[in-house]
């Protein structure tokens, strides 16, 4: 049986003061959760939130990072920042980044390993467009995000990663793959982690589904056998959405 893991993506959304109270609210409704769960809210807000699940269920995480350790990258967030402040886990590669800021696959892969030599897990998000996955592409594209975004990375350090699946053409728009084709990219990704690091890392490799996950679907797609936890973004937002997702099987 592989570990599960809940996350919330909350983008840019909640303020300090509005992420502290939503946190504490959230940690009481999800106390008896028996899988691993996350938030990573906006860097401004990660303090509030440490200290307001400080004693509960919940890990902070962070949405992204510098691929820099220190110095003259105005605007940038490094990870020994992020590590200091209570983080513990670092989204990295997130079709927004990806789609809005031009992040490549060698891009990410920097961040991955600074991520990593930092302390930090990392969840390395990957996933195919509309057109690509109409072009026929979809294993070619999973293929190259999980080959170039994990090159390096030794199979020691893979017990430290997770893989997110995130369809692009499902992410905010209402519209989730199917249980039985989230599962079967699942199952290609982690035929590729099995090529890489051999069956036993592929194993235990964590694979995120996301892409409009709602309490109404979460129980389909984690009854299927590849699909080991899910990446929210909408619905994490809302303790009424957020927390049935989370005890999905409580
Ligand atoms: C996401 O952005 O990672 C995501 C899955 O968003 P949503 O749940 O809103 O589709």
């Amino acid at each position: 049986m592989r570990n599960v893991c809940i996350a919330g993506n909350w983008k840019m959304n909640m303020t300090p003061s509005e992420g502290a109270a939503f946190a504490k609210a959230l940690a009481e409704a999800v106390k008896d959760a028996t899988v691993r769960v996350v938030v990573a809210p906006p860097f401004v807000t990660i303090a509030s939130v440490v200290e307001a699940v400080d004693g509960s269920v919940i890990e902070v995480g962070a949405q992204n990072m510098s691929d820099q350790l220190s110095g003259a990258y105005t605007g940038e967030v490094s990870a020994p920042m992020l590590k200091e402040t209570g983080v513990s886990i670092v989204i990295l590669g997130h079709s927004e980044r990806r789609a809005l800021y031009g992040e490549t696959d060698a891009f990410i892969n920097r961040k991955v390993k600074l991520a990593l030599e930092q302390d930090l897990d990392v969840i390395l998000c990957v996933g195919e467009t509309l057109e690509e996955r109409e072009a026929g592409k979809l294993e070619e594209v999973l293929k190259r995000q999980v080959v170039e975004g994990l090159r390096d990375i030794s199979a020691q350090s893979m017990a430290r990663i997770i893989v997110a699946y995130e369809p692009v053409w499902a992410i905010g728009t209402g519209k989730t793959a199917t249980p039985d084709d989230a599962n079967s990219a699942h199952a290609f990704i982690r035929s590729e982690i099995d090529k890489l690091y051999g069956k036993s890392v592929a194993e235990s490799l964590i694979i995120q589904y996301g892409g409009s996950v709602k309490p109404s679907n979460v129980k389909d797609l984690m009854a299927m056998e590849h699909i080991d936890g899910a990446l929210v973004g909408g619905a994490s937002l809302s303790v009424e959405q957020f927390a049935p997702i989370v005890r999905y099987n409580v």
